[in-house]
């Protein structure tokens, strides 16, 4: 068996999220709030309707021309995959195979594993010391010779956007592809959008994953122009969207005060906890633009998320990663699921040197 595994495989993450049975998941930057009642009631009833005897719409038009009507866009330039982790494999193995993939790291992990799987080399820029993107770097390796560069605005596990300037100029100073993970957007408010006009080069990515609370559905989406789309349509799976997820997908997408509220309660909550997680002297945090924080801790972060599992409380960790070997990663949550995050934390760390956390520390 050895003999056939595919080069470069075991660098892939096997992908196994250990949090499952933990009362308090704040590890896979989900929306700790479900859909609202009267709204999972419409969900219910569409799905009633549904003859499940029947495939799914492979061209997934009714939702494909919801989203696209409610970003401005043509329903041509929307490519749907069975979440986000889909839509970027389909892109490497549509445009990216036998290319080179110029990869932030640390960053999302799917970049990599999509990019070894369709037979791509990959070039890893590291972020800078104090976690920006290197954006000269990415130029630079980006302009060596065509391939795919991605960038993550904003950026998991940091949290910050990337300024569409550095988008800009990637674009006009290379003739790589260029894929703008927005996977977090909605909480950030910068978008990589308008310039879909301009570059045929460019692919935003979204999903429903964060801002919809819909992670259980698997429903991302490639923003693209209408013949790179038609190029990307073939790489995926015919099928590859359920009946029932379009449906879902279908009513919610219908409701926008939905999405706007439920994005305002967890930047509410997240300014909340950044500003609790500053107050504390055992963490320092990073201020973020996305649905998450990350945190410096005074010991190493795998201890701490040890720590922390034990007392029922999940959180992220960077198991070999040098640049993060101090930090963790926490999801916004519940305020009671906060609340026992940084009690639990409290807990853990109560005995630490705490002038010597804050002072290795960086607030913007
Ligand atoms: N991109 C980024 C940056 C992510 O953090 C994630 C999920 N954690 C995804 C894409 C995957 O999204 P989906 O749930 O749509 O597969």
């Amino acid at each position: 068996m050895k003999d056939f595994i595919r080069q470069g495989l075991e660098t892939v993450n096997p992908g196994v999220p250990a949090s499952r049975d933990c009362a308090i998941r704040l590890d896979c930057n989900e929306s700790p709030w479900d859909l609202p009642a009267p709204l999972k009631d419409r969900v219910l009833q569409r799905i009633r309707d549904l003859p499940l005897n029947r495939y799914p719409d492979a061209a997934a038009l009714e939702v494909g021309e919801k989203i696209a009507r409610n970003l401005g866009v043509e329903a041509g330039e929307v490519v749907l995959g069975n979440g986000l982790d889909e839509v970027i494999l389909m892109i490497m193995l549509a445009f990216g195979a036998g290319r080179t993939a110029i990869i932030p790291v640390p960053g999302f992990s799917s970049y990599r594993s999509s990019a070894v799987l369709a037979g791509a080399k990959v070039v890893e820029v590291p972020l800078k010391p104090w976690l920006d993107i290197d954006a000269e770097k990415l130029l630079e390796e980006a302009s060596r010779e065509p391939g795919v560069v991605f960038v993550n605005s904003p950026h998991n596990p940091t949290g910050r956007s990337v300024r569409p300037e550095v988008v800009k100029a990637l674009l006009r100073e290379t003739r790589s592809l260029v894929v703008v993970d927005e996977a977090y957007w909605e909480f950030s408010g910068t978008t990589c959008l308008p310039l879909l006009r301009d570059y045929d080069r460019l692919i935003v990515l979204r999903t429903l994953s964060k801002a919809f609370s819909l992670a259980g559905i698997r429903l991302g989406y490639a923003l693209l122009n209408r013949d790179a789309a038609s190029w990307l349509t073939r790489a995926k799976m015919l099928y590859n969207v359920s009946s029932l997820s379009l449906a879902v997908a279908g009513v919610v997408l219908d409701d926008e005060v939905y999405v706007k509220e439920a994005v305002s309660r967890i930047v509410t909550e997240r300014e909340r906890l950044y500003g609790l997680m500053m107050s504390s002297p055992l963490v320092a945090p990073f201020p973020s633009s996305a649905n998450f924080i990350l945190f410096r801790t005074p010991r190493a972060a795998t201890e701490v998320r040890q720590g922390l599992l034990a007392q029922g409380v999940a959180v992220r960790f960077y198991p070999g990663d040098p640049v993060l070997s101090n930090h963790l990663r926490v999801s916004v949550g519940l305020p009671e699921e906060d609340e026992a995050f940084l009690s639990a934390l409290d807990r853990l760390l109560v005995n630490e040197d705490q002038r010597a956390l804050k002072r290795g520390c960086f607030h913007a």
